[in-house]
This record gives C-alpha cells, structure tokens and sequence, in this order.
C-alpha cells in the first residue's frame, strides 16, 4: 500500500484501515470481475458491489505519434521534454515519461506537471532551452480516512490528524483562485462537521440514448457500468 512513501507510513495506512475494519490484501493480482465477485489468484472472493481503483493510464497520444509508449503508456521525452525522436513536439506531465534523478520515470502527480509546464513555458517564450528540467520534490501526500493522512518531505514524515489537516491546507492552497478556495474551504468544513459525503455518479446511459428510459441513480454511492 502506497508503495511511493516510506514503509512505516505504508504500515500506518494498513493500520488505519484495518482499524476501521477493512481486510486489507496485498501481493495477489486480481484476474478477473465478475457481477458475483472477484478472481484474485488463488482465490474467489464473493461480493455483492465491486469497486475497482486501478488502472488510471496516459492519453494514446504515443499512437498518433506512431510511437510505442513507456511506463503505462507515456511519451518518451528527452530533459528539455521534446519528445524523443521528433523535431517541435514536446510532451509534460502524465502524458509524458522523464527518468528523475533517481532513473524512475517521474510520477504521475501534479507537482511534475506543474513544474514541466513552467519550465517549457519559459524555454518557449525565450526561443532556446535553459539547462534541463530538473523536477524538485515538494513533498508528497495521501489522504487515508478521517484525521488520517501521510506526508513524505523525504528528510521528515508526518502522518496522523496533524498530516490530515496539512493536507487539507495544501490542496485548498492549491486552487487557482481565492473564490475557489474559499467555496471548497467551506464545503470541506461543512462535511466535516456534518459527517456528510459528496456525491459523486457515474452514469454512462446519459451518453447512451438506447438507454434512456433507464432509471438514473441518485443515491450517492452509487456507481454504474
Ligand atoms: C483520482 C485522482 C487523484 C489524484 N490525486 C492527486 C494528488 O492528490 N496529488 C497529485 O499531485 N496528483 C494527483 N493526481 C494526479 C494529477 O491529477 C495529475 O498528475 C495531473 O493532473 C497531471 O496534469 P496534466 O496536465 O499532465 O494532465 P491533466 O490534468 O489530466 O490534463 C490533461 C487535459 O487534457 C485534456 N485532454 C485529454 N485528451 C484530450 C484530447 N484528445 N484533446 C484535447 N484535450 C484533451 C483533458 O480533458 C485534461 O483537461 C490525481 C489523479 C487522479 C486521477
């Protein structure tokens, strides 16, 4: 579990969870879903609603390229991010794979696009490429539950209620603008106070007029294929 922060915040996280009575499973690929349950190797585990939280990819922008992508399907880019191969084309952020300095490719988070934009803003606006993108690590963070957060500065690790509240601060910080901010600021607080949670439906028959004359959920929690 959140295999990119240190071990003892993986630990906390799987403690958290398996306090609030989740079964936590790891090291066994999921084979197959199916409406009664899942294949995880070795086993069936039968369930009434499955969730799946896996599997966020890049854009097929390497195919209009005609090139074969890297790392889940991103594009080869030199250190000024001008796409390996290709005069005049450039590619940041998740769409884009750029070892950092430790040889990974960079991670799909939005510091490295942050960043990668306003290094190529700047070395287009000059006409030449400054030294290198180098991408600076400002931290990173995930939320795990209520009062329960991690956060990797790399020298210091925070983790906790105090972690939470952090993350809560820099992702209100974040947002483009005061109103923003604010609106989610108090949101934020409300559902915090209310214990209320946001809803959030997917429903593909709005795109699919065949079937039209199908209810649409409204209950919150619900998701549907
Ligand atoms: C659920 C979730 C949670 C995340 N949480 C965090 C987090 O807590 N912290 C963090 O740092 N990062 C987080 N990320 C990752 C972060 O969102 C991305 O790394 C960041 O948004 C990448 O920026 P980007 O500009 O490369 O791509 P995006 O922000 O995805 O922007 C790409 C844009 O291109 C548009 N687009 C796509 N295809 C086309 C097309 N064919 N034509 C025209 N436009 C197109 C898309 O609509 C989109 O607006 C999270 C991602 C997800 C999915």
């Amino acid at each position: 579990m959140l295999a990119a922060f240190p071990d003892h915040l993986s630990a906390y996280a799987k403690s958290y969870l398996e306090n609030i009575g989740v079964e936590v499973r790891t090291g066994k690929r999921v084979i197959d879903i199916r409406a009664d349950g899942a294949h995880i190797e070795g086993a069936f585990v039968p369930a009434g609603l499955i969730m799946w939280g896996a599997g966020v990819k890049a854009s097929p922008a390497h195919s209009w390229l005609g090139i074969p992508g890297v790392a889940g399907g991103r594009i080869p880019v030199d250190d000024c991010l001008r796409v390996i191969g290709f005069d005049g084309i450039y590619a940041i952020g998740d769409t884009s794979a750029l070892a950092g300095s430790d040889g990974k490719v960079l991670p799909g988070l939005a510091q490295v696009a942050k960043q990668q934009g306003t290094y190529l803003g700047k070395t287009l606006r000059t006409g030449r490429a400054v030294a290198g993108f180098q991408f600076k690590n400002r931290g990173n963070t995930a939320v795990i539950g209520r009062n329960a957060a991690v956060f990797d500065f790399g020298k210091w690790t925070l983790k906790g209620r105090v972690a939470w509240l952090l993350w809560a601060l820099v992702h209100v910080y974040l947002l483009i603008n005061f109103e923003k901010r604010l609106l989610v600021a108090i949101q934020w607080a409300g559902r915090y106070l209310t214990r209320q949670r946001g809803a959030r439906i997917i429903d593909e028959t709005a795109e699919r007029p065949e079937h039209k004359d199908q209810p649409i959920a409204t209950d919150s929690a619900a998701v549907r294929r």
